[in-house]
């Protein structure tokens, strides 16, 4: 089956075509997608090719998207919808922690490998397909890319969008423009029909290649050192608007006491004429969307996404969709630390600890980090509406905030000097003012605070036990500790720069293992820029 094709599949075109709109592209600089598409090294993607064309070979031969049969026969759809409720990590009570909260994606694979990757070029098809030469995947891939890195949604739409009305970038991605002559003739260079891009980013996601791309890109950055390692990594989750509707389930707990929650609709993939009777099976029309809880209790219909990066290059490793958005954050860190260094060991190696707001302040958490992965994880404090400590306080306190910071009678931060352990308490001492002179001298408040012996600054002790929420081990006050959190808000600025300037916060479908796809073909284009600009 395979076409004996020479060894050197990088002729030299016979005839070279320059556009003048081409060299100003290349010379503009806010046109980098043109200049990543124009350099596309695609000998780096022939793998991917190869399994690309064998999985398109077994989606062309076999029914896909045939509606499921119901395997549970008779199902109402209200008891489909208790079914897929109580499915949800969610919904999972502690003794089963078996599911994982990260979506867990299971990649087909073609029953037949037969194209070698040396036999795969752009513009060289395989010999397997008979009839219509299918189009090439090079030029399909450049596409999605080219639409990401301009800050589109990386959805066949807007690829088809720009391939129509943007020849400029119809020709960077490898196609020729049709000609009056040739308008009604099928050609495999000429632009892709929608429903062809829709086929090659259903097959990309199916078996598994947008996952394969992403890993071989963010590999081939660290191996170069384009990213370099770092001994930390930081972590958070960030949401994107889902493209559905919900419903409120209601149900019942393992008391027997009533519940809600929002779920995505049931739905069927079936034209039957009515659901009720046929026995195709009820799924959910958006699986993965949920409840999202932001600041102020705003509440978002939405997907959620955990992200992983460099906190000082501010570079994403990775981002991965959780299979349940309203799963809380704190569940979904460990696990994808884990991912992350089970795809790139050697992140694995350098990192000594890992960082992440109040949601993973949890000793248990922080002693499975320990024990697991021999790294150190460092939250942010979450004072779980303790109060001021107003009793038992040093001469001359008024308070201590839950933060561990006490206040004097004059009002006062004072500052945290270190640890006695062996007497079990925390040591601070009065700042200093602007001029570097303690703020002690000539206080209002010295008779009832300070006493004769004092000279300076005043210098106060703190039990442990007054303060019993905070690790006396890791004391949040402490500057190292300090030092390393201002670190942590980088992967802010790394969410918003993947969501907003590669892709859009509304999604356009439905579905984790769509949503996965979009995640990876956005941090695709983040990495390819990257390295475009190293
Ligand atoms: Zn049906």
């Amino acid at each position: 089956m395979l076409s004996l094709l020479p060894d050197h599949l990088a002729q030299i075109p016979l005839i070279q075509f320059v556009y003048e709109d081409d060299l100003l592209l290349l010379k503009d600089e806010n046109s980098e997608w043109f200049k990543i598409l124009h350099d596309f090294v695609w000998q780096d993607y022939q793998n991917i090719a190869a399994l690309y064309y064998d999985s398109l070979y077994e989606f062309n031969s076999s029914d896909q998207g045939s509606p499921k049969t119901n395997s549970t026969a008779n199902e109402t759809e209200e008891q489909a919808k208790q079914r897929h409720l109580f499915d949800r990590p969610t919904m999972q009570t502690n003794d089963d922690q078996a599911m994982s909260p990260l979506y867990q994606y299971q990649p087909m694979t073609p029953t037949l490998t037969t194209v070698s990757a040396a036999h795969v070029a752009p513009g060289v098809i395989p010999s397997r397909f008979i009839g219509r030469k299918p189009k090439c995947f090079f030029a399909m891939l450049k596409a999605f890319l080219g639409v990401t890195l301009m800050g589109q949604k990386p959805e066949p739409e807007q690829v088809d969008d720009f391939l129509r009305n943007n020849p400029t970038f119809a020709r960077a991605c490898g196609y020729t423009p049709k000609t009056l002559e040739t308008y009604d003739e099928y050609s495999f260079d000429h632009v892709p029909s929608l429903r062809k891009l829709e086929q090659f980013d259903q097959i990309m996601t199916q078996f598994g290649l947008w996952d394969k791309i992403k890993q071989f890109q963010v590999n081939d950055n660290l191996v170069h050192g384009v990213v370099e390692m770092e001994n930390e990594l930081v972590g958070d989750t960030t949401h994107y608007i889902a493209y559905s509707g919900f419903e409120t389930v209601e149900y019942q707990d393992e008391k027997g006491k009533k519940k809600k929650k929002s779920q995505s609709k049931t739905t069927k993939n079936c034209h039957c004429e009515n659901w009720n009777d046929c026995d195709h099976e009820w799924i959910l029309a958006d699986d993965g969307a949920g409840s999202v809880a932001k600041s102020g209790g705003k509440l978002y219909w939405a997907h959620k996404a955990a992200v992983i990066g460099f906190p000082r290059q501010g570079a994403i490793l990775d981002i991965t969709a959780v299979a349940d958005a309203a799963t809380h954050d704190g569940q979904t860190f460990l696990p994808h630390v884990a991912h992350v260094f089970d795809l790139y060991p050697d992140v694995q190696s350098c990192v000594s600890h890992v960082l992440y707001d109040s949601a993973c302040d949890d000793a248990e958490l922080k002693k499975k980090f320990e024990v697991d992965y021999q790294v150190e994880l460092k939250a942010s404090l979450n004072p779980r509406r303790k109060k001021e400590v107003t009793k038992g306080l040093p001469r001359g306190i008024d308070k201590i905030t839950p933060y561990g910071n006490p206040i004097c009678l004059e009002g006062h931060v004072m500052d945290y000097k270190g640890v006695r352990y062996e007497a079990e308490k925390f040591i601070y001492e009065a700042p200093q003012n602007e001029l570097g002179q303690s703020v002690c001298a000539g206080c209002p408040q010295r008779s009832q605070c300070c006493n004769a012996q004092t000279k300076g600054s005043r210098i106060i002790t703190v039990s442990f036990n007054l303060l019993p929420h905070i690790d006396s081990n890791d004391p949040p006050m402490a500057k190292r500790f300090k030092a390393i959190m201002r670190r942590r808000p980088s992967v802010e600025r790394m969410i918003k720069r993947i969501k907003c300037d590669f892709s859009d916060e509304r999604l356009a479908k439905r579905g984790n293992a769509s949503f996965q796809a979009y995640l990876d073909k956005s941090l695709i284009a983040y990495h390819l820029l990257l390295k475009h600009l190293d």
